[in-house]
């Protein structure tokens, strides 16, 4: 046994023994899984050994040499800037994980998210790939020349009728109890878990997110007879938090008029039409200026902020200002108060519930490219053979442990 490999082997037998976290105590439950001994038995790598004995100038256990011949870049464990570095990309041993085969590629972005699900809520192939899509038509470039990012969704397994909690109540002490069981914990360096349950904390919620960013959200639709659509943006929305997007982007403010994102409550049901396409679920790939509510011009409406050009806003449309989805596309005249005309004079009109027209919105983000996806600290350590960590990255000052509930729906 090479020594790369004996260190592997030890690093993973300690990875079991001990929490999967790099030093952050996961919940005991996590190290109960009964499938992580398998998986672990069977995913003992086989990467080049000689490789061990190059230089490795970036730690990533990827010698210089194939790095070279991968194309990746050995100055930089996760070339792609995806959290997942390099080693676990390339060779598939990701904490007793084959992401190898589960089609990551070290020069293209990929997300994992586990799906586990409560009796009759098993989602559909077609529900999934409304998100999937959305992420591989991502306006985000990659180190293999591609665009967009690729979603893995891994959909596992039933949650047992017995451990069903239909209100999880406080949600992530229930939340906890239910992954202890169903979630493998090797795979929570690299996996976000995504739970569709039925309700939590007694109230009509959709979903919540564990922080922003997270590594855990649950979809709590199972109290109604939700849509394809509805279940979808919900998936969207949720994950965006996991990946560090708030109702205003990059801060707390919903209902902005100007941030054209899935994030916005206006949007999470319904999408946007872009290319054709109806009920289109994105996050913001615009940023457009500046707002003011207490003077609404509805023939200059939008403005876009360089980088975002004008043939930009042009392509995005069902735009929707209190509940009402209005004509037209973000570039030219809007329909702001929905009366059917065009308004030549400037009025006020209140966007974001506050009670008054007095908010000034600042000008929106791009999300795409604000992306984290570290999973709130818990995605991207180092692995077994690994020797150099991956330091979280702080996008923006957030607080992670802050919880989101999100867009209540009418159970009647
Ligand atoms: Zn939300």
């Amino acid at each position: 046994m090479s020594k790369l490999h004996k260190a592997l082997l030890t690093a993973s037998v300690a990875l079991l023994g001990l929490n999967g976290c790099g030093g952050a105590d996961l919940p005991e439950a996590e190290t109960a899984s009964t499938r992580q001994g398998v998986e672990v038995a069977t995913a003992i790598p086989l990467p080049i050994p000689a490789c061990s004995l190059l230089p490795d100038t970036d730690g990533d256990a990827v010698c210089d040499a194939v790095e070279t011949l991968l194309g990746t870049n050995p100055n930089n464990p996760d070339t792609d800037g995806d959290r997942l570095n390099d080693y676990a990309e390339s060779f598939g041993f990701g904490g007793g994980l084959d992401l190898t085969a589960l089609g990551a590629n070290a020069r293209r972005k990929d997300i994992f998210i586990e799906a586990d699900y409560y009796p009759n809520q098993q989602p559909t192939q077609a529900m999934l790939n409304r998100v999937i899509n959305a992420f591989a038509n991502a306006p985000v470039t990659n180190p293999d020349g591609s665009t967009g990012i690729t979603l893995h969704i891994v959909v596992d397994q039933q949650i047992a009728a017995a451990d069903a909690d239909q209100d999880l109540n406080p949600v992530w002490t229930d939340f906890d109890v239910i992954k202890g069981k169903y979630f493998a914990a090797l795979r929570a360096p690299y996996f976000h878990y995504m739970l569709f349950a039925n309700r939590y904390a007694g109230g009509n919620s959709s979903g919540i997110s564990r922080g922003i960013p997270a590594h855990d959200f649950v979809v709590t639709l199972g109290f109604i007879a939700a849509t394809e659509l509805q279940l979808a943006g919900t998936v969207m929305h949720e994950l965006g938090h996991n990946i560090g997007l708030r109702h205003g982007g990059n801060d707390d403010s919903n209902y902005k008029p100007n941030y054209l994102s899935i994030m916005n409550y206006e949007y999470q049901f319904y999408g946007f039409g872009i290319g054709g396409l109806n009920n289109v679920l994105d996050y913001s790939r615009v940023r457009v200026a500046a707002f003011n509510e207490a003077s609404v011009n509805e023939a200059s409406a939008f403005a876009p902020v360089a980088p975002t050009t004008e043939a930009d806003l042009a392509k995005i449309s069902g735009l929707r200002f209190n509940n009402a989805q209005v004509v037209g596309n973000a570039s030219v005249n809007l329909d702001f108060n929905a009366n059917g005309s065009i308004q030549a004079a400037s009025y006020a009109l209140d966007f974001n519930r506050s009670g008054a027209a007095n908010n000034v919105f600042p000008a929106s983000q791009h999300d795409w490219l604000a992306l984290a996806y570290d999973g709130g600290g818990q995605i991207g350590f180092a692995t077994p053979g690994i020797t150099q960590d991956l330091g979280r990255e702080e996008l923006f000052l957030v607080a992670p442990e802050k919880m989101e509930p999100c867009l209540t729906v009418d159970a009647r």
